[in-house]
């Protein structure tokens, strides 16, 4: 029904920056009523996880992104500090608001703050409604025969196809009735940014971030299937869509990936094994979610319990080594370096990083997950410690810790012409191919003829693999003893 009141609605932005398929915009802009659009800041507060420093220069951008959108529907964006219940109840009061909207995000501190709010405006008599998108499917609508979240992949994917497609995405507002102005800060004032140094020329010149440019990077993706299912393992490939950081952000929702995929899969046949693995690999996101509602502490406790025990070494100096790409191991190297630069990291290499940390160098995943939580633009609460508690063997479905990658053979496996390895560690460039992955088994002469000074220009392993692996084994089976 068509409401003609003045008083204004509130829209309340989070992890969902973007106009089409935004369930609480949607509902807004439906009421007729003017439209207040907000986004708090308040992962300083709330016991939200503060954002690391790349994800708060994306987050930046995509807050420019989205009032640079609403104002082509002649709204603007309203920026605030806070605890976001407290604020937004402040908001609503003072505006006058009619109701307030909100998606959910099944995360528990955003949780409870949305719970909090929920609580203050039904004592201020103000309505409110809570909204869903973030995931394909509710968390609590898929259980285990005990009641609990799943644990296991494969089983949970099937689960959720078996329920058939989510709910169809939402078309954007074709128009937004003004509400009056509000006070709201400068973007520029919260410091989001790095300015001195500004290190983050490698995250300007590798990504756009905003809603159009992830519709852009979908439908590009979708365009240039088939080949992901084979090639999304090849670091040096443009296969994968590079969608992490847009989804992180909810520019674009899992639901329109999953509506753009399947309806390209229908137009294509021949892509459909294509789509099929890549919808799988969105729902290990959906899978990290649904553990993280359940486990809200993923990034600090082992999900398996039994690796509380863990016999994990003290070692700043190799943590430094890792965290700058100086281990002497060309691929782990290279994937922090890309990391480092462009705020990103292929996942073929991300694995192989985290199991030489965690294995090789006996580090604790949580130091690694905190590196990554700092460095990468697609920080996921989610994905980052699920994927690193599967690394390290603690978590769900998790690889089995005695399975250590073996970085000299992974290199030449995913990296077989050397492209990435060249790029991000440039002083092994001159290298036969052969050498690359393994450049301390070069004579001294070849090492001289591609300019390569083991200790010198390049360090020399850290860790012997052999050893590395032989100890991570050992202290796992120390682990089982006890
Ligand atoms: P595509 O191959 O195009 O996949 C499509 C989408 O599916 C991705 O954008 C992502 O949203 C999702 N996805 C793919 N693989 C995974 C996965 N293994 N787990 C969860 N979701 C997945 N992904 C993050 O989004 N944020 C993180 O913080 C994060 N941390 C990781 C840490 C480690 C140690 C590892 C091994 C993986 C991590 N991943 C994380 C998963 C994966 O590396 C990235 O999602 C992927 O590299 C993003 O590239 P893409 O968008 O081109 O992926």
């Amino acid at each position: 029904m068509l409401m003609t009141t003045a008083r204004p609605v509130i829209v309340w932005f989070r992890d969902d920056l973007r106009l089409t398929d935004h369930p609480a915009l949607h509902a807004a802009a439906q009421s007729g009523a003017p439209v207040l659009c907000v986004y708090v800041r308040d992962d300083d507060s709330d016991g939200v996880r503060p954002l690391g420093a790349a994800a708060r220069w994306w987050l930046a951008q995509s807050l420019r992104a989205l009032e640079a959108e609403l104002r082509t529907l002649s709204a603007t964006l309203i920026l605030r500090r806070g605890p976001a219940a407290a604020v937004l109840a402040e908001l609503a009061q003072h505006s006058d608001a009619a109701a307030v909207h909100w998606n959910e995000i099944e995360i528990a501190p955003h949780r409870a703050v949305a719970d909090s709010l929920a609580d203050a405006l039904t004592v201020a008599g103000i309505a409110y409604h809570r909204h869903r998108g973030d995931t394909l499917v509710q968390p609590n609508a898929i259980r285990s025969k005990d009641g609990r979240g799943m644990r296991v992949f494969t089983p949970f994917w099937r689960r959720v196809l078996s329920l058939g497609d989510p709910p169809e995405p939402l078309p954007r507002p074709t128009t937004l009735r003004a509400a009056p102005a509000q006070p709201s800060d400068q973007l520029s004032d919260w410091q989001l940014e790095p300015t001195t140094p500004d290190w983050a020329g490698g995250l300007r010149a590798t990504w756009m971030p905003g809603e159009a440019a992830a519709q852009r990077l979908l439908a590009d993706f979708l365009a240039r299937q088939p080949g992901y299912a084979e090639g999304r393992d090849y670091p040096d490939r443009h296969v994968t869509s590079r969608l992490s950081p847009h989804l992180r952000f909810g520019e674009i929702s899992p639901r329109q990936v999953w509506y753009a995929a399947r309806f390209a899969a229908a137009e294509r046949p021949a892509i459909a094994p294509d789509i099929d693995k890549f919808l799988s690999e969105l729902g290990w996101r959906e899978f990290c979610r649904h553990l993280l509602a359940e486990h809200p502490d993923l990034a600090a406790s082992n999900l398996q319990p039994a690796f509380d025990a863990f016999p994990w070494r003290s070692d700043d100096a190799a943590l430094i080594a890792w965290q700058r790409g100086l281990t002497g191991y060309p691929i782990v190297d290279a994937g922090m370096r890309e990391l480092w630069h462009s705020g990103v990291m292929h996942n073929r290499v991300r694995m192989v990083v985290g199991s030489f940390l965690v294995k090789h160098l006996l580090v604790d995943w949580r130091l690694g997950e905190q590196w990554f939580w700092d460095t990468l633009v697609d920080a996921d609460p989610g994905s980052n410690p699920g994927n690193w508690q599967w690394v390290a063997g603690c978590g769900a479905d998790a690889a089995p810790y005695f399975r250590v990658f073996n970085p000299v053979l992974q290199g030449e496996k995913f990296d077989v012409d050397g492209r990435y390895v060249r790029r991000w560690v440039p002083e092994l460039a001159g290298l036969p191919n052969n050498l690359l992955h393994q450049p301390w088994t070069a004579t001294p002469l070849e090492l001289a003829a591609a300019g390569v000074e083991l200790g010198g220009n390049y360090p020399r392993p850290i860790v012997d693999h052999k050893a590395g692996r032989q100890r991570a084994l050992s202290a796992y089976a120390e682990l089982r003893q006890r």
